[in-house]
């Protein structure tokens, strides 16, 4: 049933889901039984607000504010918050059900949410992202808890977000409590948590590689965005003896055929929150391809020769187009950083050519892992060292990948990771679902 066009993410997600369940449907017809299909596309419960707060110009600005608490059968709603002015009730529905299936492939007791705003953090001074977070977390605080709904970060959420909205939570409730995750390391952060989606994508990537005789060591590397995601990305492929030859913003795109020079893009990125065109300043044989000359019909970034890539930037951001031209130029691994980055038709392409193609709710699954490691640690009021958080970063996501090649095994297409994650993950919550009765 697709009733309202400002949901076109939502049913493009739900699409994906539903038609791998076929042949899980086939085999166990019970879930037909519990209408699991029509209980779990439908959230527990969505939350819209008003978020009202004063520019530096004492100016009085209105965002609006959203939580979907999609689903709870198998712990606390978990998922991060998106301050983008793309964001619409839908963006926020559609991330919150793409959370439920990756949180249940990480194993772990989280269920799935989502939340953010409208509100553009580009240009805002820090003073007035306090008083928007402040702002945000006075509504937001009455749905959330520890052991309820915990959120992190996404596009436009990071550190400085969350220690605002954290500082505004305890504020307001007079508890110090793990209720947000991606916490400053001195205040009750995790080690490795900043590092651990882009890490995972390329653990992940490492792991397709690995089933097929193959490593990531010696590839050239195509990466999209230039956040959290993209930067932990290109750290862990240098790391591994890959090399990451491009980045991005909305903006525009670098190529750097020598390597992206990763302290320079944390610096710009990190530190001064500027453009990637400053890149060229202290390398300017690298080329800048601003968004106005991407061709029409994608993005420029996936037009150049590479063996692997990364997006992980935004959704639909690797078109049907941009598909091709990366298999023309003989791409052999895809590893989604982002949510849902490529369109449907990519994602058909990507597995009629039997390419290593590693959807984001199983290769971005790294990130909430790492979250609640870090709930774990509040609640036992510790800290664990780096490596042993590393150590179980890894075994997670080689945990997420075996779920998904060892399903998609079982049902008849070994090298579809988009079946076997959509199938592991549903089963998981379903099953949960169905012990729990008709709540
Ligand atoms: P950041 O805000 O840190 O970075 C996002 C990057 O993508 C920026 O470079 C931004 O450019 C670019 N970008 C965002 N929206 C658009 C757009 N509409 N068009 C072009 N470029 C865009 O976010 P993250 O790195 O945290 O998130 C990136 C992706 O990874 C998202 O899909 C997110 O949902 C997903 N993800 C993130 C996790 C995490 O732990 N952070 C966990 C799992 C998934 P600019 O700076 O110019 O806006």
């Amino acid at each position: 049933r697709k009733s309202s066009p400002a949901q076109t993410e939502f049913y493009q997600a739900a699409e994906e889901v539903l038609e791998c369940l076929r042949p899980l449907f086939q085999r166990s017809p019970h879930y037909h039984d519990h209408n699991i299909i029509e209980r779990i596309v439908e959230p527990e419960r969505q939350i819209m607000f008003r978020v009202c707060w004063t520019d530096d110009d004492g100016k009085v600005r209105v965002n609006k504010g959203y939580r979907v608490q999609f689903n709870s059968a198998l712990g606390p709603y978990k998922g991060g918050l998106r301050f983008h002015s793309s964001v619409t009730s839908g963006t926020i529905k559609f991330l919150g059900f793409e959370q439920i299936f990756k949180n249940a492939l990480t194993g772990l007791p989280i269920g799935g949410g989502k939340g953010g705003s409208d509100f553009d953090p580009k240009g805002k001074s820090d003073g007035e992202i306090m008083r928007f977070c402040q702002s945000f977390m006075t509504e937001l605080h009455r749905h959330i808890g520890p052991t309820t709904d915990v959120p992190a970060g996404d596009i436009g959420v990071g550190a400085r977000e969350i220690g605002y909205m954290y500082g505004q939570y305890k504020r307001l409730t007079g508890r110090y409590e793990g209720v947000l995750t991606g916490k400053g390391l001195n205040w009750g952060g995790s080690l490795a948590r900043k590092e651990a989606t882009g890490y995972g994508a390329v653990y992940f990537a490492q792991s397709m590689l690995e089933a097929r005789g193959e490593s990531i060591e010696g590839k050239t590397c195509l990466v999209s965005g230039a956040g959290n995601v993209a930067t932990y990305t290109i750290e862990k492929l240098y790391e591994l003896g890959a090399r990451p030859i491009t980045c991005s913003d909305s903006r525009g795109t670098i190529h750097d055929s020598n390597g992206i020079d990763l302290e320079l893009l944390k610096e710009l990125k990190e530190v001064k929150r500027a453009s990637l065109e400053e890149y060229l300043a202290k390398h300017p044989e690298a080329s800048y391809i601003p968004a106005s000359n991407y061709p029409e019909d994608g993005h420029a970034v996936w037009r150049i020769k590479a063996d692997a890539a990364f997006p992980s930037a935004t959704q639909n951001e690797l078109t049907v187009a941009d598909a091709r031209a990366l298999l023309d130029n003989g791409i052999t691994c895809i590893s989604e950083g982002a949510n849902m980055p490529s369109t449907a038709d990519a994602v058909d392409l990507f597995l009629e050519a039997r390419i290593a193609y590693g959807p984001g709710k199983a290769a971005n699954a790294g990130g909430v892992a790492t979250s609640q490691l870090e709930m774990a640690q509040n609640s036992g009021m510790e800290q664990w060292p780096l490596d042993k958080v590393d150590v179980k970063l890894k075994e997670i996501m080689a945990n997420v990948h075996k779920q998904c090649a060892d399903t998609a095994q079982e049902f008849g297409e070994p090298t579809n990771l988009v079946l076997g994650a959509n199938i592991a993950g549903f089963r998981r919550v379903a099953d949960a679902m169905i012990d729990q009765g008709v709540v």
